[in-house]
C-alpha cells in the first residue's frame, strides 16, 4: 500500500470545486455510503467531519459489491433500463452517470489505498462468486483474491484449503455443495501452527499470520503437494490484513497455481481492510473521523440544519457546517427506528419515512421467510427523496434544504433481496457531494 497516493474521484472535481474549499461538510455514518461520501467531499476540496455511531455493514458482508445481481448480460445496461422504467428506485434517483461514477470512483479510492477490485473485463457481466456454503452468487466487481475464484473464467477442478480447528470455515462443506451444482471441488484441512489456540479466533487474527512470510510458507508446504490436477485454489477469505494483495501474488507463486479466496463468517476481513485503508486516507487529508460517537439530534432553523449534537462523553458537543450527508443505513444499523408499536421514524430530524401501510406489526413480514421478492418491511421503509437526493416531507418539498440522504436509508427498494445494496450505496454517495458542493454532475 503507498499511503501517501491520492484517492482520486472519477471524474474531475469540476467548477464547484473553488466554492467546496469554503464549505464544511459532515457526513453521518461510516459504511460504504458514508466512506465514499467523504472521500469524494475530500476530494472536491471541502472540510470534512465524518461522525459515526460505528462501522458500516462492510465489517460483515462477503466483501463484494452488488450492483445488479440479477443481471444476466451487463450489469450497467440493465440497471439503466431499471432506472429509466423506475424513477422512484435510488439509481433512477440519483442517475446513471452518478451510479457509473460512483463505481469508478469506489474502484479508483480502493486502488489508490492498495486495495484492487477486480470485475470481468470482457464484457462488464456479473461474476459468479462462491460462497462459504458452497452457493454461487452474482456479483459486479469483488476484491481481487475473491474476484479471482470467478466461476465463468474456471474450466477445472478447484481445490478448497480449510484451516483443522478453525470454526469459521469447512472446505469440505463448501466443496460438496459445488460438487451438488456439477463443479468439480475436492476439500483439504491443512494445520495451523500451535492448532489448540485457533478454535475462537476471528478471521482477522489469521489474516494478520498470513501478512507474515514464514506463516505462509508453512501453508503452502502443506497445500502445494495436493494440487496436481487442480486448476485454481481456494481459501477463505483471510490471506493477509497489511499485506494484501501481495499476499495472494506469494501464495499464488509458492504453490504455483491461481489463488482464490472464499468469504468467511464475520468479520469479513474485506471489509476491515477496507474501512480502516479508507479511515487512515481520510485521516492524512485532514478529515476528523470520529467512529463510536452517535448523532443524537440535528439542530434545524427553518428549513437549514445548522449542526447536529453529538452524545459525546460528559456532555453532548454541536458540529455546525454548512451540508450534512445523511448515510445513516436503514432498519439495521439505526438510520431508521421501530417499536413494538409498529411506529417507523427517521431518529435525527425526525424527516417522513414511507413504511408498509398495514393494520399491524404482523403485516410487515410473510409467513414465509425466505420468500423471494422479501417482506413488505424492507421492500417498503426508507426516505423518499427527490433528484437532489434531499428528502422529502409529506407534501413532497425537500425537507430540509442542506441535509442529503443516501445509502440503504432510501425508500424504493429491499436492501436484502434487489442484490444492488452497495451499488446504490456508491451511486448516491457520489450523488449527494455532487449536488450538495454544486459540482459539475
Ligand atoms: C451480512 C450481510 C450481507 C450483505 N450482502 C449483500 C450483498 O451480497 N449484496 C448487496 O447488495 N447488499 C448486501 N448487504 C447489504 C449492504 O451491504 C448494505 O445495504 C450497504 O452496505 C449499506 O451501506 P450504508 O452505508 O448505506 O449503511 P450502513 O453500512 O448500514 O452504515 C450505516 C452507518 O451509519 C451509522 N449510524 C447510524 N445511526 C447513527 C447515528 N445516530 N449517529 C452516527 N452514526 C450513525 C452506523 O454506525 C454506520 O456507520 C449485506 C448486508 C449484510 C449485513
Amino acid at each position: 500500500m503507498s499511503p501517501n497516493k491520492p484517492v482520486r474521484s472519477a471524474t474531475p472535481a469540476g467548477n464547484g470545486a473553488s466554492r467546496a474549499k469554503d464549505t464544511d461538510v459532515i457526513v453521518i455514518g461510516a459504511g460504504l455510503a458514508g466512506l465514499m461520501a467523504a472521500v469524494h467531499a475530500t476530494n472536491a476540496g471541502a472540510r470534512v467531519r465524518l461522525i459515526a455511531q460505528g462501522w458500516g455493514q462492510q465489517l460483515v458482508t462477503p466483501g463484494w459489491i452488488s450492483v445488479c445481481d440479477r443481471a444476466e448480460d451487463d450489469v450497467i445496461a440493465e440497471v439503466r433500463g431499471h432506472a429509466a422504467l423506475h424513477p422512484e428506485h435510488p439509481y433512477g434517483r440519483a442517475g446513471d452517470d452518478a451510479m457509473v461514477a460512483g463505481l469508478d470512483s469506489f474502484r479508483a479510492a480502493a486502488a489508490a489505498v492498495g486495495l484492487p477490485y477486480d470485475q470481468r473485463k470482457k464484457d462488464g457481466h456479473n461474476m459468479r462468486l462462491i460462497t462459504m456454503l458452497g452457493a454461487v452468487q452474482r456479483a459486479m466487481i469483488a476484491p481481487r483474491g475473491i474476484a479471482a475464484g470467478d466461476l465463468t473464467e474456471v474450466s477445472g477442478p478447484l481445490l478448497i484449503v480449510g484451516f483443522a480447528g478453525w470454526r469459521d470455515f469447512y472446505a469440505e462443506l463448501t466443496a460438496a455443495n459445488l460438487r451438488r451444482q456439477g463443479i468439480e471441488a475436492r476439500a483439504i484441512e491443512v494445520q495451523l501452527p500451535d492448532p489448540d489456540r485457533w478454535w475462537d479466533r476471528w478471521p482477522g487474527d489469521l489474516a494478520r499470520e498470513f501478512d507474515a512470510a514464514p506463516f505462509r510458507e508453512s501453508i503452502a508446504q502443506q497445500v502445494t503437494p495436493h494440487v496436481q490436477g487442480m486448476e485454481r485454489v481456494g481459501f477463505p477469505a483471510v490471506l493477509g490484513m497489511n499485506e494484501y494483495p501481495h499476499t495472494l501474488d506469494d501464495l499464488k507463486q509458492k504453490i504455483g497455481r491461481p489463488v482464490f479466496e472464499v468469504p468467511t463468517l464475520p468479520a469479513s476481513v474485506a471489509g476491515v481492510r477496507l474501512s480502516d485503508r479508507l479511515r487512515c486516507w481520510l485521516l492524512r487529508q485532514g478529515v476528523r473521523v470520529q467512529i463510536g460517537h452517535p448523532v443524537t439530534h440535528g439542530v434545524v432553523e427553518g428549513r437549514r440544519c445548522i449542526g447536529v449534537e453529538v452524545a459525546s462523553l460528559g456532555h453532548p458537543t454541536l458540529f455546525r457546517a454548512d451540508h450534512f450527508i445523511l448515510a445513516t443505513g436503514g432498519l439495521y444499523n439505526g438510520g431508521i427506528q421501530t417499536d413494538e408499536r409498529g411506529r417507523v421514524w427517521e431518529p435525527l430530524f425526525n424527516l417522513p419515512v414511507a413504511a408498509p401501510e398495514v393494520e399491524s406489526r404482523a403485516e410487515w413480514y410473510h409467513d414465509d421467510l425466505l420468500i423471494k421478492r422479501g417482506h413488505p418491511v424492507h421492500r417498503q421503509t426508507g426516505l423518499r427523496v427527490n433528484t437532489q437526493l434531499q428528502p422529502l416531507d409529506a407534501a413532497g418539498d425537500p425537507a430540509l434544504e442542506n441535509v442529503y440522504a443516501t445509502g440503504q436509508l432510501l425508500a424504493g427498494f429491499n436492501p436484502l433481496t434487489d442484490g444492488c445494496a452497495e451499488g446504490i450505496a456508491l451511486a448516491t454517495a457520489y450523488k449527494a457531494v455532487r449536488t450538495a458542493l454544486e459540482l459539475d454532475a
